[in-house]
């Protein structure tokens, strides 16, 4: 059922370890999601994601650090947390010689529910999904979009209060992905709790009300992607001149403004807030210096430059660390 809400956050971290010999996996994580909440690990290869959420879903043992789901310890109340939760991974539960209802059914007893409520709950699942007219297939024909969908449903059989998602939709064309987000827009509309993984920002963008960006075992940034967006910097107007001689006026008229220029464009960029207005002021100020535009862009910061310019720093600050 339900977390109260007087328990607080449905998933909190606190000084997370996991090594494997010398490698340090996790190296110190501190994370809340609350009642409710989506938030997303992003991370690239390698950055600890799995490893994080095999400890969160009582499947790993932290070297150190405490986690608790629904208030409960993951070490000292394990069979608690696990009534609380469903994992969806990349090596899944799901039977090949089965059939998707099958496979259904099946997980409906491991979780205890009684026959006819299996039943009832892996039917209303295969339609929500869009796999009631392939329930009586054997899931070795189903595509990889279909086995994720089957194995998100198997997953909810249960209810789950916290759903942990390891990189739902990796290796997913363009369109199986967009049918686990919709399911996964649509779960999130019923209230579910969802802690997920992924190496996508597209997907932490569309799908999380936080993200948490993890790279080399820590998290080095977190906050909406929004938030994220506005810390490398803000929407920029491209100019691109008719003439390179007109490159260094421009420059001058707009001062601290520019953000760079490219002489071989001949462009410059001029941060603004995205307003016509503002475009429009830029543009006419040009125009009263006889400055001629050829054309214009439009640039936000994308989830990618985040990533890229936090990564990036990170791999800066260990050059140094290992020169000095
Ligand atoms: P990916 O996106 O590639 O799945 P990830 O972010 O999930 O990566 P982890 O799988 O958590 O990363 O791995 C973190 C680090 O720990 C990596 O350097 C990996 O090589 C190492 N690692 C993971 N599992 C083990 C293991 N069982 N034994 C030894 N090293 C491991």
């Amino acid at each position: 059922g339900e977390v109260p809400r007087s328990q607080g956050k449905a998933v909190r971290v606190r000084d997370l370890r996991k090594s494997y010999g010398s490698r340090e996996a996790v190296r110190g994580i501190d994370l809340d999601v609350h009642p409710g909440e989506v938030v997303a690990l992003l991370g690239p290869n390698g950055a600890g994601k799995t490893t994080a959420v095999r400890i969160l879903s009582t499947l790993l043992r932290p070297d150190a650090g405490i986690v608790t789901v629904g208030g409960f310890d993951v070490l000292r109340s394990p069979t608690q947390v696990r009534r609380l939760i469903s994992l969806t991974s990349q090596d899944t539960a799901i039977d090949e010689l089965l059939t998707g209802e099958e496979n259904l059914l099946m997980m409906g007893r491991l979780r205890h529910l009684g026959r006819a409520e299996a039943r009832a709950r892996g039917g209303e699942l295969l339609t929500r999904f869009d796999l009631a007219g392939d329930a009586q297939r054997r899931v070795k024909t189903y595509s990889g979009g279909m086995r994720r969908k089957l194995d998100l449903a198997m997953s909810l059989i249960s209810r789950p209060t916290v759903l942990f998602l390891d990189e739902p939709t990796t290796g997913l064309d363009l369109r199986s992905r967009q049918a686990v987000w919709d399911v996964l827009a649509a779960l999130v509309a019923t209230g579910v709790t969802i802690f997920l993984t992924t190496q996508y920002l597209e997907e932490a963008d569309r799908l999380a009300d936080r993200i948490a960006v993890i790279d080399g075992g820590r998290v080095i940034a977190t906050g909406t992607a929004d938030e994220l967006k506005s810390r490398v910097g803000t929407e920029q107007v491209e100019l691109l001149l008719d003439d390179p001689a007109t490159l260094s006026w421009t420059v001058s008229t707009f001062g601290d403004s520019v953000v760079r220029t490219d002489p071989a464009g001949p462009s410059v960029r001029v941060a603004t807030d995205g307003t016509a207005a503002h475009v429009k002021h830029v543009l006419d100020q040009l125009e009263r210096k006889g400055i001629g535009v050829a054309s214009i862009a439009l640039h936000r910061p994308t989830l990618d430059d985040v990533f890229l310019t936090l990564t990036g720093q990170r791999a800066e600050r260990e050059k140094e660390l290992s020169l000095s």
